[in-house]
């Protein structure tokens, strides 16, 4: 029995998104469709509980209709709708419901003014598309030929839509959205998350520090998503209103921060690079650098951005030439030495800021390891970092982009404080 419907509360309701092609099975497309219907499904407070997707036969794709009917409360098809032999989706629902396709004459119209619109005439093939599931109701679809409809299985909506995601994105708020809520009775739910970005810290020690507050289940959520360097603090609130949800994610946004403090840098999609950048910006400074292991992958993140900060960036890896472009006879590493570069390259290049990755990795284990230093000197300010790291060289490097970049970030806020 599918108690979800009528209790229309939306948590209890599972949807399900069946993409249809073979190309998405080759590996030829990318399936943005799932990832579109997935968010929006969640804008709407529906969860997804299965996606599934299915190439271009008529029997896999009856088969996957099926096993949908058998879990899920709502299920959603995309692709397969269109004139021509391949595409089955009709065909696969209405077997799937054990109906008839059956010739829908307000369609045929609705695609004959589609083809008078564009000044083509219309291809005989597309006489199959106003053909649907018997007792399908059909929508029509002024972005393109193919119609989308719903059909009933069991008190379960199996909605098909088009494949091209411009028509999706279309259909989705104008028909689909409003047919769902009525359906369900659904109140305006909504899942809205934020994401507070950290640098600085390890995966660990982050869950360490706010670990208590990551609850599954609970309202808002807290979860972590870690990648190279970067970590991503999501929070994710559920309400039937965007004051609602936020008044949900403020306090615990703002518990966090006070925990992590400068260690969050960002927000969203926000980059450490645009973060600095911004920060250079703001205040009228540029930015002379000079890196050794890294190869220049700190310089070369701020010269993806638009604007002109850096005017010099150089690379020395050479620990003979390093030493004779500082005026030395030996050169030491170390904070001291690293501070010294720092300010000759601000200097030479009439920056405001210089910045230095000084590091040499040595592969005297099974792994690569370096010392680090990174080092940035402003007029009258000055902040450094050092540490150790093991791993492959592109990690090292990255990490290393990443480390510089923050130690100029943490540098410049610690400026703007005193
Ligand atoms: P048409 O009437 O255009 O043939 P259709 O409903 O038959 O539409 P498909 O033929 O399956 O849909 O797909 C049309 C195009 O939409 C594909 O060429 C592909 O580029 C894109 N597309 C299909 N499915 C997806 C998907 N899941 N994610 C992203 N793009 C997709
Ligand atoms: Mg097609």
């Amino acid at each position: 029995m599918n108690t979800g419907l009528e209790a229309g509360r939306p948590e209890s309701l599972r949807c399900e998104i069946i993409t249809i092609g073979s190309e998405l099975l080759l590996g030829q497309i990318v399936d943005t469709n799932t990832v579109y219907l997935a968010k929006e499904l969640g804008r709407i407070g529906l969860a997804v509980g299965f996606r599934t997707a299915v190439g271009d036969r008529l029997e896999d794709i009856e088969l996957a209709i099926r096993q949908a009917l058998t879990r899920s409360d709502l299920v959603i098809t995309t692709g397969g709708l269109g004139p021509t032999e391949d595409d089955l989706t009709r065909q696969a629902v209405a077997q799937a419901a054990g109906v008839e396709l059956v010739y829908n004459q307000d369609l045929m119209n609705d695609i004959e003014v589609f083809f008078q619109r564009i000044g083509y005439r219309m291809p005989e093939n597309n006489r199959r598309q106003a053909y649907v599931p018997a007792g399908s109701t059909p929508f029509p679809n002024p972005v393109g030929t193919a119609p989308i409809f719903v059909l009933e299985k069991d008190h379960r909506p199996i909605i098909s839509l088009p494949g091209v995601p411009r028509e999706i994105k279309h259909l989705w708020p104008s028909a689909v959205v409003p047919w769902i809520k009525a359906r369900f009775g659904l109140q305006d739910q909504m899942i809205t998350y934020r994401v507070l970005r950290v640098v600085g810290l390890g995966e660990s020690a982050v869950d360490k520090v706010i670990g208590d507050l990551m609850k599954e289940g609970s309202n808002p959520e807290v979860g972590l998503l870690a990648s190279l360097g970067d970590i991503k603090i999501r929070i994710t609130a559920n309400a039937d209103n965007a004051e609602a949800v936020q008044a949900l994610i403020d306090p615990v946004e703002t518990e966090i921060r006070s925990r992590l403090k400068e260690n969050i840098y960002g927000v969203g999609d926000e980059t450490l690079e645009e973060v600095v950048d911004g920060l250079l910006r703001e205040r009228g400074l540029t930015l002379a650098v000079l890196e050794t292991f890294s190869g220049g992958a700190a310089a070369t993140k701020l010269w993806q951005l638009p604007s002109r900060r850096v005017v010099t960036s150089l690379v020395i890896q050479d620990k003979g030439r390093l030493a004779e472009w500082l005026g030395q006879a030996d050169l030491k590493s170390g904070p001291a030495v690293t501070r010294a570069m720092a300010e000759k390259i601000r200097d030479i290049y009439g920056a405001s800021v210089g910045l230095v990755i000084l590091g040499f990795i040595e592969d005297k284990g099974q792994i690569p390891e370096v010392v680090g230093n990174a080092a940035v000197v402003g007029q009258g300010w000055e902040k450094d970092f050092t540490w150790r790291m093991g791993g492959d060289r592109p990690m090292l490097q990255q990490r290393a982009a990443i480390i510089g970049l923050n130690t100029l970030r943490l540098g410049l806020l610690g400026q703007a404080e005193s």
